[in-house]
């Protein structure tokens, strides 16, 4: 650790609070209108509302004849046929009176006078009249007008990331277009002199940098959009030019040269500029070193984070701490961790003090959910991460857990 900042460790719950109560001061992006599939990922900046009755006609949910409850109670029933409605058609030229029924199907409209739908497995259709077999209650099979919402209700609030249902909601209250706050732009910045880029050959003591390109994939996913700067060797100077330069993004996130090594230099260079640091460590692993902070130059205030170099602690604590800031720039409501539980399949064994998040396989059956550790050779292991899916969580105070003993996991 340089000295340039004083240490500031926090646990990891204390960690996450901190990051939540700086993004609420956040200002979200821009809205803009934006065609409905190019805003997958993206928050919406309006309410959807139902534009009709949703569904605008009681909705026939079985194919089957629509009838009055009252006629069918005691069954056998026979009932006067007076035609068929199918989905699509104007059901106002039927109207069902006492011991009548019309065919029906699927996603129709129910005709005045009836009140349910028998299903066509319950009858017997004989010429114009039908036998009904089995009783309904009154409703029964029938989705009333309006039922699932009324036309004017809001449907999908403001601050909603779009995903495929909320596309679905948008299709159906027709609009090709809808408002959503602008990808915030994210700069990404790896550092290390060991470092290569994807496409050039690594000398035998290089490594390829795959961090920008994995958090570039996470802040996509998340609804940012990552430019990825060249690789700062570990030099104060030329690491100050291109921290300068991401600092003009919405968020700037470093990897490498947040630990204690006399070449990490993530830090000073940023308290040069004058950051402020919320944090600069979590009691966590993967991810102990990382730091969290702004920097206002001429103004303008950045948020940024110094995240660990290693890849799977890069990838888990962007999902812990980044995502928030992410979801706050782009207007997206905060959302919880997406923990589960579920049974160990095997014993193993940690070291206490810090919480853990370690890569894990979610397996067993409905009745019985278990997660499997995956075996990794720390967090520089890529293989563990694209092993896993979610990753256990160890509680700081526990050395030791036991098979089928019920763990709390994180969805990645
Ligand atoms: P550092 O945090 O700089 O001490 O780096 C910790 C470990 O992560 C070292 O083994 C680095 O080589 C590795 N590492 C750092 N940055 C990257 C990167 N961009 N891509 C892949 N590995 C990295
Ligand atoms: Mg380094």
């Amino acid at each position: 650790m340089n000295d340039s900042a004083k240490t500031i460790l926090l646990p990891f719950d204390e960690a996450r609070r901190v990051v939540q109560q700086q993004a609420a001061k956040l200002t979200p992006t821009e809205p803009e209108l934006i065609s409905l599939l190019d805003a997958v990922g993206l928050a919406l900046a309006e309410d959807l509302c139902a534009d009709r009755d949703f569904p605008p006609f009681p909705r026939a949910t079985r194919d089957g004849y629509a009838v009055r409850a009252a006629d069918v109670q005691t069954v056998p029933a026979r009932l006067r046929c007076l035609g068929t409605i199918k989905a699509g058609d104007d059901a106002s030229q039927f109207k069902v009176a006492a011991n009548e029924a019309v065919e029906i199907m699927t996603g129709a409209a129910v005709p005045s006078g009836a009140d349910a739908v028998v299903m066509v497995e319950f009858t017997e259709s004989d010429g114009n009249c039908v036998a009904v077999k089995r009783a309904v209650k009154p409703g029964e099979n029938v989705v009333q007008a309006g039922a699932e919402a009324r036309n004017g209700q809001v449907m999908v609030p403001r601050g909603t990331r779009v995903q495929h249902a909320v596309v679905a909601v948008a299709a159906a209250v027709g609009r090709p277009e809808v408002a959503a706050y602008r990808r915030p732009r994210v700069v990404i910045l790896a550092t290390g002199d060991e470092l290569v880029d994807v496409n050039l050959p690594p000398g035998p003591h290089e490594i390829r940098n795959s961090n920008s390109y994995s958090l570039a994939a996470q802040v996509y996913e998340a609804g940012g959009d990552a430019t990825i700067l060249p690789v700062a060797r570990d030099e104060a100077a030329e690491l100050a030019l291109l921290v300068r330069k991401g600092l003009e993004a919405d968020l700037l996130l470093l990897t490498g040269g947040v630990s204690m090594g006399k070449y990490d230099l993530v830090e000073e260079v940023l308290a040069s500029l004058g950051a402020e640091f919320f944090f600069t460590g979590v009691a966590i692993q993967p991810g102990k070193p990382l730091v969290f902070g702004q920097v206002t130059i001429e103004g303008s205030t950045t948020t940024f984070f110094g995240l660990p170099g290693n890849p799977v602690s890069t990838m888990v604590t962007f999902q812990l701490f980044v995502r928030p800031v992410l979801d706050a720039l782009g207007g997206a409501k905060p959302e919880p961790l997406p923990f589960v539980q579920a049974h160990l399949t095997a014993a193993f064994s940690t070291k206490t003090g810090l919480t853990r998040f370690l890569p894990g396989r979610l397996c067993g059956s409905l009745a019985s959910p278990e997660v499997e550790w995956v075996r990794w050779q720390g967090s520089g292991d890529l293989m563990s991460i694209v092993k896993s899916h979610c990753y256990i969580v160890v509680p700081p105070d526990r050395e030791r857990l036991d098979a089928g003993e019920a763990v709390t996991v994180l969805l990645a």
